[in-house]
């Protein structure tokens, strides 16, 4: 079924050649692909030179204790000083780095000179209040430049932070406070979302009455709302504004050595209990500078760069902060949802201050598309000129809307696999070099081996499915699992040897293009058959009707399991429409053969995602199967399930 399905969608395929004059200005070309073969660490030791160290390293990689690395170990450097201050002394303070967009409509453009003060200020105040070179923060704010000028400050004094999504409650901030033992807890009294002020501060404050959070000395918080009735703990809350405004404007950033730690990040939690990922400094540094520079052919004296991801997931940390700011640029920060006031938003943003790179999520893509392709004609996207995807496998549907609807057929789409883990962009089309092909991140970026293998780790042949590995150390890569060095074995080296395991299943296509299909823990096995979700989920949302699909596989007695699909309907179809799901089952037969066709189908109102928008399967799976549900602390509405639960009749009680 794999090679007759993946032949399916190519034959589907269009191709897309970059655009000419991208293609002649490109910061990156084909060449380096060749550089980084002949001599890998060479080629990562170059890239190291985009940043400046207080002692250039002169060791690239250590690899002397695997899966332990050290990249650049015995050089020195500050990352803020490198996100900041450099830029200034380079003469250009005067450039926005950051044009922040409020919610309610409240703005404020922060040019590098006025990031380095109030990094300065943050970072002084952070040492009044006791913190010290590797004491943890967590910092648990809105989408708002403190949640930026926090991070840096942090980095700044080598104090690694823990960011924490607002969208979290209480217990799952106490469990990530618990969990990195922060001393410090930076936050605000709420922010706005769709168009309310939503409070942030009690979240806090209930999660420090729990067990484990009792070295939690100070709780800085930042007055976004303004909302009144404040609970206030003396002794131990202090006011932003009280705090960071007397400081000096002046640091001295101190240089820490490349392997420093530079943040804790929980993984999302699609398949599973969130893991504390750890990156440190220099290699993570060179390789979220490079990918940026390289995959959004960043050029920071023009451009306009949004990523609309959340700070505190690892996109935000890579792609808001480290990347962008390393590189100079000038980008675009929005506190609230694509939909408030109106689900114009996003594009009025583009236009308003003439985005030239977008980089979101297929959620938001396949949001977008249900809501019509009339919305984003209403606003002028001509500045685009490229434009990314992260987060999930995007649908072939979505990535060919995104292109023709956002980028009026003319920008490159740039489909980037990565993780938490490997804390930078891995595989990825680059906008000046790859022939783009709708649904597929293509290629390992120069300086990342990856590859995809069978169950006994040998290579497939192209044309061929398996699991996605990576095979030779990454200057991003995570290092360990914070405070468990077996678990980081066991959930990523142990699979197979000497390579890491992604989780991920992929194939290789006939030009040996890799096509992300989900995760391994997602495949599906019917009648002998590994079935991916993610064909089956694009193969429904090529039907005109569908917005969005999630495909689980549930036990079955007659054929391992069944193929059980959970769809949203396009705005204007009647879900109750009779012939509905046979016409959805005879697409998919059509799409990819029989044996792909599922079982049931249902339409639903919302599917379970997790806060950063990933739909979660395994729930479904709970669900489809009559199970308990597994763990619920990642999912953004717990209410879906029940509605889910109520529509689904029980298991077996259907054709
Ligand atoms: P957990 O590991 O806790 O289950 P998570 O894997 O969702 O959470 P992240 O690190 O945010 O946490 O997500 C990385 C995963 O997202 C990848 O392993 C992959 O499954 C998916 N992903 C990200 N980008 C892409 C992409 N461009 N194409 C396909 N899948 C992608
Ligand atoms: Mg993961």
């Amino acid at each position: 079924m794999s090679n007759e399905s993946l032949a399916n969608l190519l034959k589907e395929e269009r191709r897309f050649a970059p655009p000419a004059e991208l293609a002649a200005a490109a910061n990156v070309t084909a060449e380096a692909y060749e550089q980084a073969k002949a001599d890998r660490l060479g080629f990562w030791a170059e890239q190291a030179r985009r940043l400046s160290w207080e002692t250039a390293p002169t060791e690239t990689l250590d690899w002397s204790n695997p899966p332990f690395a050290k990249w650049f170990a015995d050089g020195k450097l500050n990352v803020a000083y490198n996100c900041v201050d450099r830029h200034v002394e380079n003469g250009n303070g005067d450039r926005v780095a950051i044009h922040f967009e409020g919610e309610p409509g409240d703005t404020r453009s922060i040019t590098y000179a006025e990031l380095q003060r109030e990094v300065s200020k943050a970072a002084n105040a952070l040492i009044e209040l006791g913190v010290e070179t590797g004491d943890r923060v967590a910092i648990y704010l809105p989408m708002i430049p403190e949640a930026v000028i926090a991070m840096l400050a942090c980095a700044r004094i080598g104090a690694p932070h823990s960011l924490v999504f607002g969208g979290f409650s209480a217990d799952a901030l106490a469990t990530r406070i618990h969990d990195a033992d922060a001393r410090v807890v930076i936050t605000a009294d709420g922010g706005y979302r769709r168009g309310k002020p939503s409070a942030l501060k009690p979240a806090v404050d209930e999660a420090l009455t729990r067990p484990g959070t009792e070295n939690v000395r100070s709780v800085l918080v930042v007055r976004r709302t303004g909302q009144e009735d404040v609970a206030w703990t003396e002794g131990r809350d202090v006011w932003w504004h009280e705090i960071v405004e007397r400081q000096s404007e002046a640091h001295t950033p101190e240089a820490f050595d490349a392997e420093h730690p530079l943040f804790i990040l929980y993984t999302s939690g699609t398949t599973g209990k969130p893991k504390g990922i750890l990156h440190t400094t220099g290699g993570y540094l060179t390789q979220v500078s490079y990918t940026h520079h390289a995959v959004f052919d960043l050029k920071p004296e023009t451009d306009v760069f949004w990523c609309t991801a959340d700070v505190g997931w690892v996109t935000g940390h890579s792609y808001i902060v480290y990347g962008p700011l390393s590189n100079g640029a000038t980008e675009v920060l929005y506190e609230g949802t694509p939909d408030t006031p109106h689900q114009g938003r996003w594009w009025e943003i583009v236009q308003k201050y003439g985005v030239t790179i977008l980089y979101t999520a297929p959620t938001a893509i396949r949001a977008c598309m249900k809501w019509g392709d009339d919305i984003p004609a209403k606003f002028d996207l001509s500045s685009l000129r490229v434009l990314g995807s992260v987060g999930e496998p995007i649908n072939p549907e979505a990535w060919v809307w995104y292109r023709k609807h956002i980028g009026a057929d003319r920008t490159p789409v740039v489909d980037t696999w990565w993780q938490t883990e490997t804390g930078g962009i891995m595989i990825s089309p680059l906008p000046g070099v790859t022939e783009t092909k709708p649904g597929s991140a293509q290629v390992a970026l120069p300086g990342i081996a990856a590859t995809v293998v069978d169950d006994d780790a040998n290579e497939v042949p192209d044309g061929s499915g398996g699991y996605l590995v990576l095979t030779e150390p990454w200057p991003s890569m995570l290092r360990t699992i914070w405070g468990d060095d077996q678990r980081y074995l066991d959930t990523y080296w142990s699979r197979f040897e000497n390579r890491y395991f992604a989780g991920d299943g992929a194939k290789k296509d006939e030009d040996g293009d890799i096509w992300l299909l989900g995760r391994v823990d997602d495949v599906m096995l019917v009648s002998g058959h590994n079935i991916s979700t993610t064909e089956v989920e694009s193969a429904l949302v090529s039907h005109p009707k569908v917005a969005e699909a999630a495909v689980v596989g549930a036990t079955d007695p007659q054929t391992t399991q069944a193929i059980c699909a959970f769809v949203i309907l396009r705005g204007g179809v009647d879900a109750e429409d009779a012939g509905l799901v046979e016409e959805l089952r005879a697409h998919v037969g059509k799409q990819l053969g029989p044996i792909a066709k599922p079982k049931r189908i249902l339409p639903v109102a919302e599917l379970p995602k997790t806060r950063s928008g990933k739909i979660m399967r395994r729930l479904l799976r709970d669900v489809a199967e009559n199970r308990t549900l597994g763990d619920v602390t990642t999912l953004t509405d717990s209410s879906v399930m029940d509605l889910i639960q109520a529509k689904l009749p029980a298991a077996g009680s259907e054709d």
